[in-house]
């Protein structure tokens, strides 16, 4: 064992960035590990040839599907996590989330906390990510104060288009969206390579920029990068983790660490519980109640176009409204249905992919007159759907979807919302089995060891010392984009570790 700090965080995405920046202000010694590197500021950044076709930034690994096919994940490993990538539409969960809801396929399950125990951490969450947004539009919001920046402006259709949902009877609603600066010097300029690209001004509010630059400036944080956490060790009791294998530049060191966070993402941070089995822990570390990498859930979504052959779309920046009209309830039935919001720009390119013999050109055309929507909905945990690591060490994911009738209504709802909105076709795409951009609870949090794996302030059950916190913990899926419940549980659960773990001068007694 050559280096030994208070606490080791493993990844740095929205969950382990956060979490970083939010004990970076305690003099506990801490080491961020994270397995990729920073992204470089660089043109192909929003190239969406390099971004979609030649998958630059994706994670290499292969994983196995439920048949032992190999398929490359939708996921990116490097500073920042999936944050860098994502649309940054930072969404507090419903009130109903938080409570038991009944759905198609079944009960959606409650969470050990309720939205007034988190709300206070959202609030701290949106400052940390600067989301901008309208409160009292939206008919689903749960009680809140005013958003901290105001909303980002609807391009020229999408302000139309706002306009005639209203005329259909809908209530849309203005998209929360963490953009850093909009319409400043150095600031965002609403371009069309949000969502999945990477910011090349840096203008995005995400977990490198908005977290772990700002940590690793502190004498008290430090990051590894290209680091890879392998194994947890545990004392023979089993009771502690006392040290963390990493795999660094083909080499493997041995860090002792007096507090261990886990957030490499809710598959990885499963697969090193498993692999981190030992005596003490024979089924992977803090399994007792055999729910480490079960309950696996990751939305239901399905990306839409609405084509107008005369329309030319001219909207830039597209992504800025939300209908959560059937968000609690579908126009025909009393389950959820789930959200539908407007999508940034497709690309060519994007599109091509999904029939990539056909030419660009009549897909540039194409592209050119369509608006981009997005429909999702809740899946439910089920005990099949799970993470498991085979003797090779390799990583496997079982995953069918359920909860499928909802989604299909709420797909056909928007249809006929896009039809009365006078486009003349609407194409469909999913991603289906293989969409792991939201994937989340796989390590669920409660208050029943025998049912849970993390107690209400994610710390495992059955080991004293160690924490997860990413989108492992989540009971239930809901149907909005996870990123800020991710964050504000980070920021709650540094506050408990500063309350309960930290000592005098703020490091590990
Ligand atoms: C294209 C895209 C768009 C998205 N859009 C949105 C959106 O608009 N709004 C929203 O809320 N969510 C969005 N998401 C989802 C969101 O990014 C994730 O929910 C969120 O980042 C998950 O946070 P996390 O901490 O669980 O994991 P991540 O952010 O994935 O972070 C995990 C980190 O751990 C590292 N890691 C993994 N294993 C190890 C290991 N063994 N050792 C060391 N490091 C390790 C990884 O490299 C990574 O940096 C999007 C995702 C994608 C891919
Ligand atoms: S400039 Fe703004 S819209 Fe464009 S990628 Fe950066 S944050 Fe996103």
């Amino acid at each position: 064992m050559n280096e030994h700090y208070d606490i080791v965080i493993v990844g740095s995405g929205a969950g382990g960035g956060t979490m970083a920046q939010a004990l970076s202000s305690s003099a506990a010694r801490i080491l961020i590990l994270e397995r990729g590197d920073f992204v470089p500021q660089e043109d192909e950044n929003w190239d969406p040839d390099a971004v979609w076709k030649k998958l630059r930034y994706r994670a290499k690994d292969r994983w196995l599907d439920d048949r032992g096919d190999e398929f490359t994940p939708y996921t990116h490993y490097g500073v920042g996590g999936n944050t860098k990538f994502w649309g940054s539409v930072l969404y507090r969960l419903r009130r109903e989330d938080f409570q038991a809801v009944e759905h198609a396929d079944g009960v959606s399950p409650a969470w050990p906390i309720d939205y007034d125990t988190l709300e206070p951490f959202y609030e701290r969450a949106e400052r940390l990510y600067h989301v901008r947004g309208k409160e009292g539009i939206d008919p689903t919001e749960p009680p809140r104060g005013p958003f901290p920046y105001e909303p980002v402006p609807h391009g020229p259709e999408m302000a139309e288009i706002v306009e005639k949902l209203r005329q259909q009877g809908l209530h849309p609603s203005p998209l929360p969206l963490g953009l850093l600066r909009v319409g400043e010097d150095d600031g965002c300029i609403l371009c069309s390579t949000c969502n999945s690209f990477v910011c090349k001004l840096h203008a995005k509010s995400e977990a490198d920029i908005c977290c772990i630059r700002p940590a690793i400036q502190r004498p008290n944080v430090t990051l590894w990068t290209n680091a890879c956490a392998r194994r947890l060790v545990t004392c023979a009791s089993g009771r502690k983790v006392v040290a963390v294998d990493v795999e660094r530049n083909g080499q493997t060191s041995r860090i002792s660490a007096s507090l261990f966070v886990v957030s490499c993402g809710a598959v990885n941070s499963a697969a090193l519980l498993l692999r981190s089995a030992s005596p003490a822990h024979p089924d992977g570390l803090a399994n007792s109640s055999g729910l480490v990498g079960r309950r696996y859930m990751a939305h239901l979504a399905t990306m839409m176009q609405g084509f107008h052959p005369f329309r030319r779309n001219s909207t830039v920046f597209q992504k800025t409204v939300a209908i959560n009209d059937f968000y609690l309830r579908g126009p025909d039935t009393t389950y959820p249905l789930g959200q539908i919001q407007s999508q940034g720009r497709t690309h060519g390119v994007m599109a091509q992919t999904v029939h990539p013999w056909i030419p660009l050109w009549p897909y540039e055309q194409w592209v050119a007159r369509g608006v981009d929507w997005l429909a999702m909905s809740e899946d439910l945990p089920r005990l099949d759907n799970r993470v498991t690591v085979d003797a090779e060490g390799r990583l496997r994911l079982h995953y069918q979807p359920n909860n499928l009738k909802p989604h299909r209504m709420l797909v056909n709802e928007t249809k006929r919302i896009l039809r009365r909105l006078g486009f003349w076709l609407v194409v469909t795409h999913s991603h289906g089995k293989k969409n792991t951009t939201h994937q989340c609870g796989t390590l669920c949090f409660g208050t029943d060891p025998r049912s849970s794996v993390l107690d209400p302030f994610c710390r495992t059950h059955d080991v004293e010392n160690l924490f997860v916190v990413d989108a492992s913990f989540f009971p239930s899926s809901a149907a909005v984009n996870p990123g800020l419940t991710i964050a504000a549980q980070a920021i709650r659960v540094a506050d408990h570790i500063k309350d309960t773990e930290l000592g005098e001068v703020g490091t590990t007694p």
